[in-house]
């Protein structure tokens, strides 16, 4: 079937749907302050998480109904064994026009020829700060030289766009915005900066905002945001450029200018449920049907049926508590 003759996944609202985000795996090797949570919670065995095939059969029947983006995320997405084979046959799918990994860069190193040539073009890198200590004390980790290198090395290999994702904190990060913004200058970078959303019960508590119109203030010391027009990948980031900079700036400010009317996302949880806000706990299962030997149009049911009840749009406030109980690693962001 060519693309134009592929259905629309569209929800009640009348959105098309045709971006999948999957989860591979909740498991990481670094301890986010913002995403990794107070209390013990035990990872899932490895009968729970959703096997490869079951991942590309599911991608197999999203294609047909019209997904054509696709984003492998986690966990860390680069610690399940077997992930640059799978990588690979993901690629293979007819009818995938944007293929992309969203990583911490902990494994970039060894891994980036691999990555290239499982087909993945683009990557997202999550890189908070650019201080070493702060780095620590962020995810746990010494492991910021590692993650820096990297991110050169993903330069080198010519992935492009390379977007680093920072979330900001106050009173962790915020007083190194500028330092973040001036790496957009120097390199080719996507620094985009996030807005925390209050998902789960993470080690840090909820008086952390900072919203983009202050982020955005504090940054334009540097100079003018020159705004930059979104292409078709570019989902809700609002881009801009500083004047003859090699990089780009984007916001993305789930919290304070939500992009609900124009989400075109539905999510694959590690454990296999369909999600179809991130802001949301709602959720059907997908793994127990396919474990149980349904057939490909049971799953077209359930897909279609998640996508028509995406909620409008979400319901956080500020300073509150979203009410998802999932934390973000196993949903994946
Ligand atoms: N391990 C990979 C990584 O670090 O990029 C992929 C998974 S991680 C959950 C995906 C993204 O979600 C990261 O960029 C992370 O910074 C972001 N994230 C996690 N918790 C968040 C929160 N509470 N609010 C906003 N972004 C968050």
């Amino acid at each position: 079937m060519s693309n134009q003759s592929k259905p629309n996944l569209l929800d009640s609202h009348n959105r098309r749907l045709n971006y999948l985000r999957i989860s591979i795996t909740d498991r990481c090797n670094l301890n986010c302050m913002y995403c990794a949570p107070q209390q013990f919670i035990p990872k899932l065995r490895h009968k729970d998480i959703l096997r490869y095939e079951e991942i590309l059969r599911l991608v197999r029947i999203g294609v047909n109904l019209g997904i054509t983006k696709i984003r492998v995320t986690g966990g860390e997405p680069l610690v399940r064994k077997g992930v640059y084979e799978f990588l690979q046959l993901l690629s293979e799918i007819d009818g995938i026009s944007d293929l992309s990994l969203t990583t911490n860069g902990i494994l970039l190193k060894e891994n980036i020829d691999r990555i290239k040539s499982a087909g993945i073009k683009r990557i997202n890198i999550s890189l908070d700060t650019i201080y070493k200590k702060k780095y620590e004390k962020i995810t746990g980790f010494d492991m910021f030289d590692q993650v820096w290198e990297g991110i050169l090395l993903a330069k080198e290999a010519g992935f492009d766009p390379i977007k680093i994702n920072a979330v900001v904190l106050t009173g962790i990060n915020d007083d190194e915005l500028t330092d973040l913004a001036k790496l957009s200058i120097s390199h080719p970078f996507h620094i985009r900066f996030i807005e925390y959303m209050p998902i789960g019960n993470p080690r840090m508590n909820y008086c952390r905002h900072m919203l983009t119109p202050e982020i955005k203030q504090r940054i334009s010391v540097l100079g003018d945001l020159i705004p930059v027009e979104n292409n078709t990948y570019d989902g809700p980031s609002q881009r801009f450029k500083f004047k003859g900079a090699k990089g780009e700036i984007g916001f993305i400010s789930p919290i304070s200018r939500h992009f609900c009317d124009k989400c075109n996302r539905l999510r694959l949880t590690a454990n296999g449920y369909l999600r179809s806000c991130l802001l949301s706990d709602n959720q059907e299962d997908l793994k127990g049907p396919i474990r149980k030997g349904c057939l490909d149009s049971d799953l077209v049911d359930i897909i279609t049926r998640t996508a028509y009840h995406k909620p409008a749009h979400h319901n956080i406030l500020l300073n509150e508590q979203s009410g998802v109980t999932d934390q973000m690693f196993s949903i994946g962001g």
